[in-house]
């Protein structure tokens, strides 16, 4: 199965992110989201990071307006009808997911793959909110994803092994190393990841340190390229705070309980870079 048209559902921090480089590898892209104001933040996204590649010569002017004028947005799921592959990057929860994987199998055509790029959620429950359970997987990208390397492609109970070969192949082609991970709660990253995230919380939470300082020791002391506390804000912290409660629920064991601050920052709408303000300030970036 060839992929030539891509729909891209959420232009949020990382729909945008895969619908860029999905454009940038040559594929047609149409990006849906709610409003045409949410479209708009997420295609003037993809310009900036093409800007940026363009301002370190990383990418020729050519390139960058080509992939620019390869992605569509749209506010309809009906865009999609025609793609080969849909990737759905919508806000992390499950009634809504379930929703759209309803939609898009009514919409889409019958031998097209449905993807999600969810960061915990069960794929084999997402799999069978639709009639083409086989075809549905998890591609689940890192963020930013233009820089990251990996994907985790997580089956379904239900994903065939063709659909598994055409999306392991597709993620070849986008430049990115695909990692094969059964389905269960947070997969292999998120399962790794969030807990630790949510730990360095409880740290902050406790008054053990200041956010800097907790950042600094995992930083200089564990040679983390990044800071727990900086990474939340950079994933977002609703979408930290989700995770948690997935794995919370799946696995019915406290050691995954949300930090109740991480609970307050989601509720004051602190929800990190996409925001303004997180653990750090970022309104005057
Ligand atoms: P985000 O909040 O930045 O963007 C989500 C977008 O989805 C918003 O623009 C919202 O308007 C849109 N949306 C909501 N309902 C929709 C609908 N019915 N149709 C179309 N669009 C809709 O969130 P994000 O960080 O981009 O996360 C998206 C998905 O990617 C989540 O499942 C998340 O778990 C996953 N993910 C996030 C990260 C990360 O670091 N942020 C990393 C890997 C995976």
């Amino acid at each position: 199965m060839t992929i030539r048209t891509v729909g891209v559902i959420g232009a949020g921090t990382m729909g945008n992110g895969i619908a860029q480089v999905f454009a940038a590898t040559g594929h047609d892209v149409v990006m849906c989201d709610v409003s045409e104001q949410a479209v708009k933040r997420g295609v003037d996204a993809i310009a900036k990071s093409l800007d940026r590649l363009l301002a370190k010569q990383k990418i020729a002017q050519a390139d960058r307006d080509a992939t620019l004028g390869r992605v569509r947005g749209a506010t309809e799921l009906g865009a999609c009808a025609e793609a080969d592959i849909v990737v759905e990057a919508a806000t992390e929860n499950e009634p809504l997911k379930l929703k759209i994987f309803g939609d898009l199998d009514r919409i889409a055509k019958p031998a097209a793959i449905l993807a999600s790029n969810t960061s915990s959620i069960s794929l084999t429950r997402i799999a069978a909110a639709t009639r083409r359970p086989s075809q549905v997987i998890g591609m689940h990208f890192m963020n930013p994803v233009p820089v990251m390397q990996l994907v985790e492609i997580i089956r379904a109970l239900q994903t065939s092994d063709e659909v598994y070969r055409v999306v392991e192949t597709l993620s070849r082609k986008l430049g990115k190393t695909p990692v094969s991970v059964k389905n269960s709660p947070g997969f292999v990253s998120n399962r790794v990841l969030l807990p630790m995230i949510n730990e360095a919380v409880y740290t902050l939470h406790e008054g053990l340190a200041t956010p800097e300082d907790i950042d600094t020791v995992m930083k200089l002391g564990m040679n983390h390229p990044m800071g727990p506390l900086a990474l939340a804000d950079l994933i977002g912290l609703d979408t930290c705070l989700s995770i948690m409660e997935v794995l919370y629920a799946g696995f019915k064991d406290s050691k995954y309980r949300p930090c109740p601050l991480l609970r307050e920052m989601v509720d004051a709408g602190y929800l990190g870079r996409k925001s303004g303000r997180g653990f750090y300030d970022y309104s005057k970036q």
